[in-house]
């Protein structure tokens, strides 16, 4: 089952890049495995998938330890401070830096284990009150900001469109968030890259896609609904 929707997820990309005349490589999919246990985690390796995206700490870490070793792991759930040690030197891209502070600490333990750690900043397009992610007036102030800490190397802009009915509806959120990652590059930061858009889930990443997604996150689409209350 994995593998045929994985299969199915793919064809909506290539089709999207098509219509959109887009190039098909310069769009990752992501498989968004948060909760679900490691055997269906192997089974999209075994179909070709070698991103993954997870958003608690303690699940990424434990996969990492059980999973091939030329996966790149995604954190893409919001991060605390304090947990940021524990995958530093394991994931391959932190999508969610929202503050500061949080950029501070990222850098504070890359210096320590000695690596460098690709971020995206996590934009709030949408301004819903529910979600994480700086707003938008905020954020080119946050980019230039953490651009200056070591061993932190911005790659581009993430965000978590809202629950719609009609995928449609997030369209002007991915071309919102297209605009600022344009104006952004146009500012020429030092080592700020805008190359990275991370947007686009289950429910709209064909019409993320069509608006310049680079990456996009599936979960649902891929593993199937996910179900809360029974613990990995
Ligand atoms: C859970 C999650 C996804 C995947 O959501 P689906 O609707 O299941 O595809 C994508 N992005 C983030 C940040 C998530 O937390």
């Amino acid at each position: 089952m994995i593998k045929e929707n994985i299969n199915y997820v793919e064809q909506v990309i290539d089709k999207a890049c098509m219509e959109s005349g887009r190039n098909r490589r310069d769009v990752t999919l992501i498989a968004v495995s948060k909760t679900k246990p490691v055997e269906m985690l192997q089974e999209a390796y075994e179909t070709g998938c070698r991103d993954f995206g997870e958003n608690k700490v303690q699940e990424l870490v434990d996969k990492y330890e059980v999973m091939p070793k030329d996966i790149r792991w995604h954190m893409i759930g919001h991060l605390q401070r304090n947990k940021v040690k524990y995958i530093i030197d394991k994931v391959y891209l932190i999508h969610s830096v929202d503050s500061l502070r949080l950029a501070e600490e990222i850098s504070k333990e890359a210096i320590k284990k000695a690596v460098d750690v690709n971020i995206l900043i996590e934009v709030n397009v949408a301004g819903e009150e529910s979600k994480f992610g700086t707003n938008m007036e905020e954020a080119k102030k946050l980019v230039r900001d953490v651009a200056k800490l070591p061993n932190v190397y911005i790659k581009g802009l993430m965000t978590i469109a809202p629950f719609v009915e009609k995928a449609e509806e997030n369209r002007q959120f991915f071309q919102q968030l297209k605009k600022l990652s344009v104006d952004i590059a146009a500012e020429n930061i030092d080592n700020v890259s805008m190359e990275v858009l991370s947007m686009g889930m289950t429910g709209d990443y064909s019409v993320a896609v069509s608006e310049g997604a680079t990456l996009v996150r599936v979960g649902t689409g891929i593993f199937g609904e996910r179900n809360y209350s029974v613990s990995i």
